[in-house]
C-alpha cells in the first residue's frame, strides 16, 4: 500500500456526522476551550468511559509504557506518583489526554487497531512488561498517528516519535510509519527505509534499557535525573523541575499540583 493512499481513510465520523481531513485538521484546536461542541461531548464520552483503563496501568510498576521509556523518564515517574497518590488528572489537562483522544477517533478507521504488544523484561526485581497500544496495521505496515501544532512542522518526524514507532516495529517484525496530523493540513512522515534496520533495533535495544531504568526508580521509588531536551518546553512540570530531587519535594508541592492538574479551582 502505498503512503498516499492512506489519506482516503481520514474521512472521520464523529457523532454520527463525516468530516473531510481539511476540515478535520482545521477544527484541532491546542486549547480545548476551543474546540467545537461536537469534539467535545466526543471527548467526555471517550475518556469517561476509559479513565480507569487508562489510569491502571499507572498504577502498576510492573507494566512500562513505551511512550514512557521514549519520552523523560522523571516525568513519566511523577506523572505515575501524583496518580498513585489519587491526583485525578481532568479533562482540562488537554495536552495529556489530546494525543489519546485523537488515537481513539482515527485508528477505529482501520480493521486491525489499538492492540497492545507486550515485551517481557527481566532485572533484578523481576519480570515486568514493556507495554505498547499500535495505532493500526495495515499489511505488513504499523502506524502510529501524532497530532502536532502547524509550527512545528518543520521539525519533524520527533526523536520520541520515530523511537517509539521504531521499538514496535521491531518487536512486531513490521515496517514503522508515523501519520502527523498537524491543525493546518494532514501532514504524512514516511519512516520506513530498509537500511534504517540496524537503527531501529539499536533504538529497539535502548528503549528495554530505558524501561529498565524507570522500572528501578519505580521499585525503589528514587526520582529519576533530568533529562533536558526539547520535551522540556512542554513539559507540565517544567517550572517545578529544579525544586524536585527527592519524592518528599513531590509531597511539599502536592497542593500545587492538585490545584493545577486535579478538578480543582484554578
Ligand atoms: S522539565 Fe524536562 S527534565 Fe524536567 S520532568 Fe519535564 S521533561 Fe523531564
Amino acid at each position: 500500500m502505498e503512503v498516499a493512499d492512506w489519506k482516503k481513510f481520514l474521512n472521520v465520523d464523529l457523532g454520527g456526522k463525516k468530516m473531510n481531513p481539511k476540515e478535520f485538521a482545521e477544527k484541532i484546536s491546542f486549547d480545548p476551550e476551543d474546540l467545537p461542541e461536537q469534539i467535545k461531548s466526543y471527548m467526555e464520552e471517550v475518556l469517561g468511559s476509559n479513565r480507569e483503563e487508562f489510569l491502571k496501568d499507572y498504577l502498576n510498576d510492573d507494566i512500562i509504557h513505551v511512550t514512557e521509556a521514549v519520552g523523560c523518564l522523571r516525568k513519566a515517574f511523577i506523572v505515575r506518583y501524583l496518580i498513585k497518590k489519587g491526583v485525578e488528572f481532568s479533562e482540562k489537562n488537554w495536552a495529556i489526554f489530546r494525543g489519546k483522544l485523537w488515537d481513539r477517533i482515527l485508528s477505529p478507521l482501520f480493521e486491525n487497531n489499538q492492540k497492545p504488544i507486550m515485551i517481557a523484561v527481566r532485572d533484578e526485581y523481576g519480570t515486568f512488561f514493556i507495554k505498547g497500544v499500535y495505532d493500526a496495521v495495515v499489511d505488513d505496515v504499523v502506524i502510529d498517528f501524532k497530532t502536532v501544532g502547524s509550527h512545528q512542522l518543520s521539525q519533524l518526524p520527533k526523536e520520541h516519535h520515530v523511537r517509539q514507532i521504531y521499538t514496535y516495529a521491531v518487536a512486531m517484525n513490521k515496517k514503522p510509519v508515523l501519520i502527523y496530523i498537524s491543525n493546518k493540513s494532514p501532514a504524512i512522515v514516511h519512516l520506513y527505509h530498509p537500511e534504517r534496520l540496524e537503527a531501529a533495533k539499536k533504538i529497539y535495544e535502548e528503549t528495554i534499557e530505558r524501561a529498565k531504568k524507570l522500572h528501578r526508580a519505580l521499585k525503589g521509588n528514587r526520582v529519576p535525573e533530568k533529562e533536558r531536551s526539547g520535551l522540556c518546553n512542554y513539559c507540565p512540570f517544567a517550572e517545578f523541575c529544579d525544586l524536585i530531587r527527592t519524592t518528599k519535594d513531590i509531597d511539599s508541592l502536592m497542593p500545587t499540583f492538585e490545584r493545577l492538574f486535579g478538578g480543582g479551582g484554578q
